[in-house]
């Protein structure tokens, strides 16, 4: 039986529908985890040059759409249009990255007595991968890519906000001669098809993208099953400068290190350090590049910043900064704000806030909105001290010029993801997660094939 809930998809920029789509129930997801595993055996077989020409393929496709999932991303969820084209792009070049990956599969030959001892990755059957609403495309790309190389059937659940690119990537996989059932995208909640994933035994791996609350109730599931999980949960990076830096760089790069994705971005540094004698200086200089950022229409090749994704979100963040939130806590003092259009759309603008203390909940918890925290400090201790007071520990940021001290507090910050005299977190090609809070395992890089395979070990008698 087919259920019949719905979801309207809504413009964050415009507060219209987009579309309404289907939601999927439990006998779909069933149906799908079940095709999945009868799939299985079939694609682990194609031999590696196929699986990997199909990958390619697959990104081929993708690369033609390129243009049609940036403006679908656009009109569900907001991204400025050069934002989605680069996520469009992402899945490509993951696609790719991953495509290269069956025909190097590597095992090991191990010196043993009395034979050969090999190892040989196996995939791990079906793996399911659940998707937020901040990234969708490079977040479902990061999932699928390796877990398919690997020889994995996957079952993928998009957010419910922002479903629509997910399901097309789903057809042109079919259309890219993926066999079907090999990756099934299932539009739906997270309460009905993503615990399914959690609770049914023959998925044998949740790839989980999230919050930290959601996240800790998969992996206390998944226990009963012992089955695996890799989890990208939340974050409260730091960008931390010292006065060394060149501060006309930092100052001007630091408003979209907060203010990429609307501030909706697990690696947003959404803490500035900045060291006392160059706090004003730098502060100076920082409020003119955030009062430069252009903030309005996500479709106008000129514009830096978009809407939330929805008025919830909004609410939340308005939560942090502009109600006695949390108990009368949200005592924030706001420095300056940029620009955000009035009228129809979720927007709230660029605001810069300076805590009173570390025990500030804005200081402490993700807002996950365009709202930065800033605060000084004295010395490299006190910095690295304060960068670690979180109980995230995703990425963040390093700006001197001192190449010994960029190396001593890049090893002392706690977090997965850390950039000197930059921002970028986040390549195909390098590893990427979290410390603490901020999730278990890696995504990305030559290792993901890891997280998505079993070692086994063979021992051949030469003695017989
Ligand atoms: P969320 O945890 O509410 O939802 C994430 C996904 O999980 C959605 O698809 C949702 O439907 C599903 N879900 C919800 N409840 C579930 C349940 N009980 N069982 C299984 N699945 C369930 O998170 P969100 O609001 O969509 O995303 C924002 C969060 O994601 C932020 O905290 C952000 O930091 C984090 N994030 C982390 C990374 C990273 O790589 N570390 C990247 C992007 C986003």
């Amino acid at each position: 039986m087919s259920s019949t809930i719905t979801h309207d998809v809504v413009n964050p920029a415009t507060e219209e529908v987009v579309t309404t789509i289907d939601l999927v129930g439990l006998p779909e997801t069933d149906a799908a985890i079940a095709r999945a595993v009868e799939v299985g055996p079939q694609w682990r077989a194609v031999n590696p040059a196929d699986r990997g020409m199909l990958l390619r393929r697959f990104a081929d496709v993708v690369e033609t759409h390129t243009e049609e999932l940036a403006r679908l991303e656009v009109a569900n969820a907001g991204h400025t249009i050069s934002n989605a084209r680069w996520e469009a792009g992402n899945v490509v070049g993951v696609l790719r990255y991953y495509a290269a990956a069956p025909e190097r599969l590597f095992g090991r030959q191990i010196p043993v007595a009395g034979g050969l001892d090999v190892t040989f990755k196996e995939p791990l059957g079906v793996v399911s991968v659940i998707v937020p609403w901040n990234f969708p495309m490079p977040i479902a790309g990061w999932g699928m890519a390796p877990a398919l190389a690997a020889g994995n059937t996957v079952v993928l659940k998009p957010a419910e906000l922002t479903p629509l690119t997910a399901v097309r990537l789903g057809e042109l996989a079919l259309e890219a001669g993926i066999p079907d059932g090999v990756l099934t995208v299932l539009p739906g909640k997270g309460s009905v098809v993503g615990e399914r994933f959690v609770s049914h035994p023959d998925v044998r791996k949740v790839c989980f993208t999230g919050s930290t609350a959601v996240g800790q109730g998969i992996m206390r599931k998944a226990a009963d099953q012992l089955k695996r999980v890799t989890l990208e949960l939340g974050g409260k990076s730091a960008n931390i400068v010292f006065a060394d830096a060149d501060l006309d760089t930092a100052a001007a790069s630091a408003p979209m290190s907060f203010l990429d994705n609307a501030g909706q971005d697990c690696c947003a540094r959404s803490r500035i350090l900045v060291q006392r004698s160059v706090f004003d200086s730098f502060m100076e200089r920082f409020e003119r590049a955030v009062k430069g950022v252009v903030v309005g229409d996500p479709g106008d090749e000129a514009t830096q910043m978009g809407p939330l994704v929805s008025s919830g979100q909004r609410d939340s963040v308005r939560g942090f900064v502009d109600e006695a939130g949390d108990g009368g806590r949200a005592t924030v003092d706001v420095a300056f704000r940029g620009s955000a259009p009035e009228g129809p759309g979720w927007w709230y603008p660029p605001t810069v806030v300076l805590p009173s203390g570390p025990q500030d909940r804005v200081w402490q918890e993700e807002v996950f909105g365009p709202v930065v925290a800033v605060m000084a400090f004295d010395d490299e201790e006190d910095a690295v001290r304060k960068a670690n007071d979180t109980a995230y520990g995703l990425s963040g940021s390093i700006w001197t010029r001192d190449l010994g001290r960029a190396i001593r507090v890049a090893r002392g910050v706690e977090a997965g993801n850390l950039s000197v005299n930059s921002h970028s977190s986040v390549r195909y090609s390098t590893p990427f997660g979290g410390f603490k809070a901020s999730g278990i395992g890696r995504e990305l890089g030559p290792d993901a094939l890891d997280a998505f395979t079993e070692v086994k070990n063979v021992f051949l008698s030469t003695e017989a």
